[in-house]
This record gives C-alpha cells, sequence and structure tokens, in this order.
C-alpha cells in the first residue's frame, strides 16, 4: 500500500494487484494482526504510516476492525495514479536479459487474468512470489551462524523459518456463554502445555493469540494449506482448553470470529546488494543509504511454534536502526524491487525488521525511489547516485530518517520569522519530532499568528506544516490503554470507553499569503499538511485556531519553498 501511494503522489503511475479483497495484509480484518515498529519514546514512524493511523484515530474511536479496513480501502481506492486489481493473483511474469516486462493475475471475482506491463515492479507478497517466476536471488530459512557472525543463529543452516498463525478474536458478555468445540479441535487437556502462553482473561484483554504458530518447521508456502487446518484446530482447540479445561475465570468471555486465512511470518527473502544481518540492526544500523528504520527487538519464534516446550519467542534488544536502500531492489533482476519482510535481510536481522510500520517505511522508500527512478529514467539500482534526493524528499513527506535533518530552503531560512513562542526558530531547524537535541517544536496560543516575512516578493511554491500528533500517545483517553498504540482492538472487554484524538493536534488553521486567507482547515486530523501557494508573496502566515485539547497550538515545522 505504501508503496503504491508514495510512487503514485510523486508522479508514476501504478497497478497495486492484490489477492485478497481488502488491502493490509496481516493488519487487515482478514488477519488481524497489530502494526507495531521502533520501542521508545518519540520513535513512532510517521510519514504515509502515520497519515493512515490518524485517520483511523479520527473515524474509529472504538478501534473496530471494518472501520480500519475502510480506511485502508479508501487510501488506495482514492488515490490518484492507482490502479488497483484486488482479487487478483499474480502467477506469472514475462522477462528477457534480467529484466521483468510483465506479470499475469488471475481475479477470481471477474474470471478474468490482467496482465500488466511495467517499467519497474515493486513485490510486496511477503512471500517474494516473483523470486520463482523471475529467476530473481532468494533465501529461504536459517543462516548459519558463521555466515554472518551472528550470534541469535543456528550453529547449522536449515530450512526453518516462524510460523504461520490463525488469530481468534474474543469479546466479554454480560452473562455466562459455554462453549462447545467442534469434534475436529486439538484436544489441550494439560495446563502446563499452556504455561507460557498468555491466555487468562486478564492477560488476553489488551493483548492477542499470536502464540498459536505452527508449521516453522515446514514449508510455509507449499505446505500452508496443511498448516492452515492445523491451526483452525488449534484455534479451536485452545479457546475449548480456556473455557472448558479448568477454571480460566473466562465464562462470560464468548468466541467473537476465529481467522481462516493464516498470517504468515516468514518465507522467502530476496538478495539485494546488501544482506542486513544482526550486528549491524545490534549497531544502529549506519549507512549513508539509510532510507528507513526499525527498533522493534529482534523477535525470533521458534520454527515449532505452539510445540516449542518454553517461551513462544526469543527476544534480543536492538536498538532503533537504520536500514539501507541496497536491501530493496533485487542483485539480479535489473527493475525488480521489493519492500515488506521479504527485503535483503538475514533471518535473524528479518525477526527485528518484520514489524508493520518499519514494513509500511520500506514501502514508502521503495515506491518514492521508483518515482524517481521512473521520472529521470533510470534503473532501482542507479537511485544509489541521487541517495539524497530520495532522503531528502522521504523527509519532506514526513518520513524520518534518524539523525538526519531535512533541508529547509534558503528563500525560508532567510525571511525573518515572528510569533508568539521562544522556541519560534524550531519551526524550521529541519527537525519533525522531538529527539536528544530538544523538543524541536514551538507552541504558540491558539489564535495567534506565526509569520514570515520576506526582504522582497518571490514565489513560493508550497508551504509545509508538522503538527504535533503526540507520538508517545500520552494524551490519547480511553479504550485499553496497554493497547492504545494499536489502530485496531482485537479482544473486547465489556466497560470499553471510546479512544479521544491526541488532544496535541490542532483541529482547525488557516493559511495566509499577503494578509489573504489562501487555505483554511476547519477538520484537521493530519500532521503533515502541504499547502500550494503558488504566487509571489512577501509574508507567509500560519494561524493555528483551535486544537483537541491542549491550549496551545503545538507546531514541529512551518516552513516553505
Ligand atoms: C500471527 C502474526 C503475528 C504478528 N504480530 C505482529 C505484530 O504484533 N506487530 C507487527 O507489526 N507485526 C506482526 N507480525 C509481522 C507482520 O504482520 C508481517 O511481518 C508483515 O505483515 C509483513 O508485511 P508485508 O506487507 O511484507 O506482508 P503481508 O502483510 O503478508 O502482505 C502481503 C500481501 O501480499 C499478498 N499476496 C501474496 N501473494 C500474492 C500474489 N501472488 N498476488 C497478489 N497478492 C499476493 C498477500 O495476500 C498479502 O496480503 C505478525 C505476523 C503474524 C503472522
Amino acid at each position: 500500500m505504501c508503496a503504491a501511494i508514495a510512487a503514485a503522489r510523486h508522479g508514476a503511475k501504478v497497478a497495486i494487484i492484490h489477492d485478497r479483497p481488502m488491502f493490509g495484509g496481516n493488519a487487515s480484518s482478514e488477519v488481524r494482526m497489530w502494526p507495531m515498529g521502533a520501542k521508545g519514546r518519540d520513535l513512532r514512524e510517521t510519514g504515509l504510516f502515520e497519515e493512515i493511523i490518524l485517520t483511523n484515530m479520527h473515524r474509529n474511536p472504538t478501534r473496530a476492525y471494518g472501520i480500519w479496513d475502510s480506511v485502508l480501502f479508501e487510501k488506495v481506492k482514492m488515490q490518484e495514479g492507482v490502479t488497483s486489481l484486488l482479487n487478483c493473483s499474480v502467477f506469472d511474469a514475462e522477462t528477457k536479459g534480467g529484466k521483468i516486462l510483465s506479470v499475469t493475475g488471475w481475479q477470481t471475482t471477474t474470471y478474468q487474468h490482467h496482465r500488466v506491463e511495467a517499467d519497474i515492479f515493486i513485490d510486496c507478497s511477503g512471500d517474494s512470489i516473483l523470486a520463482e517466476l523471475c529467476g530473481a536471488e532468494y533465501r529461504m530459512g536459517r543462516e548459519a551462524r558463521e555466515e554472518f557472525d551472528e550470534s541469535a543463529a543456528p550453529a547449522v543452516a536449515d530450512r526453518k523459518t516462524m510460523g504461520n498463525s490463525c488469530l481468534i478474536q474474543v469479546r466479554e458478555t454480560p452473562v455466562s456463554i459455554p462453549y462447545t468445540p467442534p469434534k475436529w479441535a486439538r484436544s489441550i487437556p494439560d495446563e502446563d502445555v499452556m504455561s507460557t502462553r498468555p491466555h487468562l482473561p486478564d492477560q488476553f484483554r489488551d493483548n492477542n493469540f499470536w502464540w498459536m504458530e505452527l508449521g516453522g518447521e515446514e514449508d510455509t508456502i507449499e505446505d500452508a494449506e496443511e498448516i492452515r487446518d492445523k491451526l483452525l484446530a488449534l484455534s479451536f482447540g485452545v479457546w475449548d482448553h480456556i473455557k472448558n479445561q479448568g477454571d480460566h475465570n473466562a465464562d462470560k468471555w464468548e468466541l467473537d470470529w476465529a481467522g481462516f486465512l493464516p498470517g504468515k511470518r516468514e518465507s522467502r527473502r530476496y538478495v539485494g546488494d546488501h544482506i542486513l544481518c544482526q550486528k549491524e540492526v545490534q549497531a544502529g544500523g549506519k549507512f549513508h543509504d539509510i532510507i528507513a528504520y526499525g527498533g522493534w527487538q529482534i523477535d525470533d519464534h521458534p520454527p515449532a511454534g505452539f510445540d516449542h516446550r518454553g517461551e513462544p519467542t526469543t527476544y534480543y534488544r536492538c536498538p532503533c536502526f537504520g536500514i539501507p536502500y541496497r536491501c530493496l531492489y533485487s542483485k539480479n533482476i535489473e527493475n525488480l524491487m521489493f519492500a515488506g519482510r521479504n527485503i535483503s535481510v538475514t533471518h535473524v536481522a528479518m525477526a527485528a525488521s518484520r514489524v508493520m510500520a518499519t514494513c509500511a517505511l520500506l514501502g514508502q522508500a521503495a515506491g518514492t525511489a521508483a518515482a524517481i527512478a521512473m521520472e529521470k529514467g533510470i534503473l532501482p539500482r542507479d537511485i544509489l547516485d541521487h541517495i539524497h534526493l530520495l532522503q531528502k524528499t522521504l523527509m519532506g513527506d514526513d518520513a524520518y530518517l534518524p539523525e538526519h535533518k531535512r533541508t529547509v530552503s534558503q528563500l525560508c531560512q532567510k525571511a525573518s520569522l515572528e510569533g508568539e513562542s521562544a522556541e519560534i526558530e524550531n519551526l524550521r531547524n529541519g527537525v519533525d519530532r522531538p529527539t536528544a537535541e530538544g523538543e524541536n517544536l514551538a507552541s504558540v496560543p491558539a489564535g495567534s499568528d506565526i509569520t514570515y516575512r520576506l526582504a522582497e516578493e518571490s514565489f513560493v511554491t508550497q508551504a509545509r506544516i508538522i503538527f504535533d500528533s503526540d507520538l508517545n500517545r500520552d494524551t490519547v483517553k480511553g479504550g485499553i490503554q496497554e493497547v492504545r498504540d494499536c489502530p485496531t482492538l482485537c479482544n473486547r472487554p465489556l466497560d470499553l470507553k471510546p479512544y479521544t484524538f491526541p488532544a496535541t493536534m490542532v483541529q482547525s488553521f488557516e493559511v495566509l499569503a499577503d494578509g489573504e486567507v489562501i487555505f483554511r482547515e476547519d477538520d484537521n486530523h493530519q500532521r503533515l499538511v502541504k499547502i500550494p501557494v503558488a504566487r509571489k508573496i512577501r509574508t507567509l502566515t500560519l494561524r493555528p485556531l483551535s486544537t483537541y485539547g491542549e491550549e496551545k497550538a503545538r507546531i514541529f515545522s512551518f516552513d516553505f519553498e
């Protein structure tokens, strides 16, 4: 999604082919996993990811899956420049001389083949489906420890992966509800087997059943159907255990939904010009061609999944780490790019980079790079010669690159700046979030003006604003507080209260050119706002009028070019 949207916003003509009826992959209501990202204060992923999340927060106070699906649907469907082919599964590719010419998919709703020709293809299928179709180099399974000197890797390389999961969703009810499992449900009479899996209401009310996992010792692609059958037996067996085996205090909880589409954690990973590994991730990933970052821990599940006796995952700490552009394009197929869990990483590094907010940043980077390559008539690899342009474009679109500053135009820097804040200069310091160096924002009273005065009348193309969306969600109240970071709720207690929107956000504001209002928004719910100015002016003013609760308007950036 993020690759398609980013490429289209930068002028490329895009077709997105997806084999499901809705967008979102593992985040959609068909699978129901929660997009997570970098851990730690002020590290939340911005750019397209935050745009999607803020739209959802604005429209979805109880974090219902149906509303979330509609947000994802419209982000793609309403995006100018994107043609979407849903329910369409790619099964063929035409190649010539190390290049893909076209891909073909079968659409199950129209019974039609769709053949799509393109200059650049971005495979975000998770399974790297183009790898076998076009001969791109890929890996599957775990590297041997010595290959990349990875302490978390097994001594000997194998084909094992993390497993698949079919999730369930449960809800609290006012009365006791009995549960009769199907005869084919897996029998789990033994409490010991479940002891390391959080399955009591106090544990699952603010969590989900991610640990119901199988298939990592098989082939998560070729054996996917058999694995799904075992997963379904496990899902209904786990709920039977909770309801009927011993006292779990779950009488007033019922099974609300059971997923029949397994979420896949791991399968094929493409090989790019660089393979990111554990040591680099744990060293913070300092790369000249950084285009995204991760920061979830290395979260490596045992291949046996639920059948592993012991903890369902092993965590290895890692800091916020940069991911290089060289992991996003194929080593040997010159017009093939990728984003998501299938990028060029080792199994261990993938255990950190696989979370969805990181995948979204990778998608935005790949789509933006593809659009730049198209515009320049060059191949994805050649973007390395224009890496500063890619980084600048990403940061301009509010994608954060740790330790990097956005370049603010000379025109903006030379203008005088006035506003009722001692920190007014933060608005053009090129940093759009709090960092170790400071808060990087200016707070001004609602209704007051922030004004740039240019020495002489000059042509201004656009103004760019970054409001404070409360990256740590400190001001979001209601719901289940422990999971207020998640765009959806899996399990629902009876006393659920609607979530509020971040109180720090500016709700209504005006932008004025030479004292004339050129833009007004009364229902703002976005952090990044770009406003076309396209005229010669002497003054440019931002007038925040109201917020979602805070007394002052909190603004990270207001600059122009
Ligand atoms: C059970 C489970 C729990 C997880 N927990 C978390 C979590 O809490 N937080 C988190 O952030 N991440 C979590 N993850 C990891 C995360 O969900 C994945 O790593 C991430 O979704 C990968 O994103 P992606 O876009 O690469 O792939 P996906 O989300 O898998 O999307 C790929 C899409 O491509 C489609 N596709 C595949 N083949 C074709 C084809 N031939 N033609 C057309 N379309 C095709 C698929 O249908 C799918 O929708 C979890 C994963 C699983 C399975």
